[in-house]
């Protein structure tokens, strides 16, 4: 068997190698436009700081690709032919597969604002993202940030930590308005203050104004303020990418390239994988398109069982992000959404410092079984958590074991009163 997988992001790459584990005569071939070797975009922006070097983010050393017989192309795969089972390269001869994975992950998104193609406006996504970011913020003084997600604030660290006064503009009216309670976005903005990082919240990017040379100067907010900066970064979100998919008609797309449970696509032997799949079924409290790392290493092991013979459908089990806020770690088990819903009732915790905040949510009409978690500045316990939303676990019971989960256990025993009593004086007023 040959198969190809085009994107060596961690998708393609964990579905490379578990193929090779699973089937050791099999031909694996890598193609990657982006960089002849795999490595970790989840840290481009540690290598921004000057905390890592570009080589330290690439978690495997560049003989091991020869080693395991993973052949690795260094091109853009420009057409897909269906028929003739065959993938066109910008550069080499085309390569033909018995089977294809498509791990092509996402780019950003942006909206079509006046100037956002203008020299020192730019998303960050990808190496060559992060190369031009650092050739571009070199010795500037003054930088706008559009988008209040994740990506977002990372771009508000990185460039802190440069000394570049940073203003965001943020759509909704508190920080990651659409995904984080109100106490806990508080605690970012916390943060955000304490890093000297101006917020403009209900604001949206109206227009990117240049200078005489054609650089960005200013931009324009939708409430009309001219805000000075010498660069842009749009951290609008990202889309699928679907530029190779397009090529080839009868492969069928909507945001994403839609996939069965198995992640097979709409053509035979073609399956795709991570960012850039769109799931035509999602389970019940699953998106559609999930653009996260694990997801995306759990969907290329996934694919690689059904590949190589032993059909698996796709079941990634409860939801799981975290993230890092400046110096605040945050941690989400299950489902917390950012309003209160009906049928659902919460539990807040927070120290008086604003750096430590645990938030539970349970179904009183379900036996009070716990949907989900909310960790600020506490380390919890992945393979815990995701045992007591699966069983679903009373929220007393989980109250009376919450030492398992935490990670700390000097934190815990410091602060484990002062949790279970707001906890469970929480619960008596709520049962009332
Ligand atoms: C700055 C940043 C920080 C992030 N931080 C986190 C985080 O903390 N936690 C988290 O869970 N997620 C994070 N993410 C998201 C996470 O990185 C992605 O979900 C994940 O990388 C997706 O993996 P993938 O393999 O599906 O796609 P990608 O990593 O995008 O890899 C796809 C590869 O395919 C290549 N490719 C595409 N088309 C072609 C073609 N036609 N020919 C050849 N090559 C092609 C691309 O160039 C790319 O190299 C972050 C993303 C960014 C940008």
């Amino acid at each position: 068997m040959h198969l190809v997988i085009i994107g060596n992001g961690i998708t393609g790459v964990s579905c490379a190698l578990t193929v090779r584990r699973l089937s050791p005569e099999a031909r694996i071939t890598l193609v990657s436009e982006e960089t002849p070797h795999h490595f970790s975009r989840t840290a481009l922006m540690y290598v921004y700081m000057g905390h890592m070097r570009a080589q330290d983010i690439k978690p495997y050393e560049d003989w091991f690709w020869l080693e395991n017989r993973l052949e690795l192309v260094y091109a853009t795969a420009t057409a897909l032919d269906a028929g003739r089972k065959t993938i066109h390269l910008s550069t080499g001869p085309p390569l033909t597969y018995d089977k294809l994975l498509l791990a092509t992950g996402s780019v950003s998104r942006l909206a079509g604002w006046p100037g956002q193609h203008l020299p020192g406006v730019q998303g960050l996504y990808s190496l060559p993202d992060l190369e031009q970011m650092h050739r571009d913020t070199h010795g500037i003084r003054q930088a706008v940030v559009v988008g209040g997600g994740l990506i977002g604030i990372e771009l508000a660290e990185m460039l802190h930590s440069r000394g570049i006064a940073v203003t965001m503009l943020v759509r909704d009216s508190r920080y990651w308005g659409s995904v984080l309670p109100p106490e806990e976005a508080a605690l970012i903005e916390l943060q955000l203050r304490a890093h000297h990082t101006t917020v403009h919240y209900g604001t949206e990017l109206a227009e990117i104004l240049p200078d005489d040379t054609g650089r960005v100067r200013a931009v324009r907010t939708t409430q009309g303020t001219e805000l000075p900066c010498q660069w842009v970064g749009l951290a609008t979100g990202v889309a699928p990418n679907l530029a190779l998919a397009r090529t080839c008609p009868t492969l069928e797309t909507d945001r994403g390239i839609l996939v069965d449970a198995h992640l097979q696509t709409s053509l035979p032997d073609v399956y795709a994988a991570g960012d850039c799949a769109q799931h035509r079924q999602p389970g019940a409290d699953e998106v559609p398109i999930e653009q996260l790392w694990y997801t995306g290493r759990m969907q290329g092991e996934t694919v690689a069982y059904t590949i190589c013979g032993q059909p698996t459908p796709y079941q990634r089990g409860p939801w799981f992000n975290s993230a890092k806020f400046f110096q605040l770690e945050y941690q989400t088990y299950g489902r917390v959404p950012a309003e209160a819903t009906a049928g659902e009732q919460t539990c807040y915790w927070q120290h008086p410092n604003g750096r430590h905040a645990l938030r539970i949510n349970y179904r009183p009409g379900q036996g009070n079984a716990v949907t989900g978690v909310n960790a600020l500045g506490i380390r919890q316990r992945h393979d815990v958590w995701e045992s007591w939303l699966r069983a679903g676990t009373p929220v007393q019971e989980v109250l009376a074991q919450l030492r398992r989960a935490n990670f700390d256990p000097e934190f815990f025993r410091r602060h484990e009163p002062a949790i279970l009593r707001t906890f469970n004086q929480q619960l008596l007023s709520k049962s009332n």
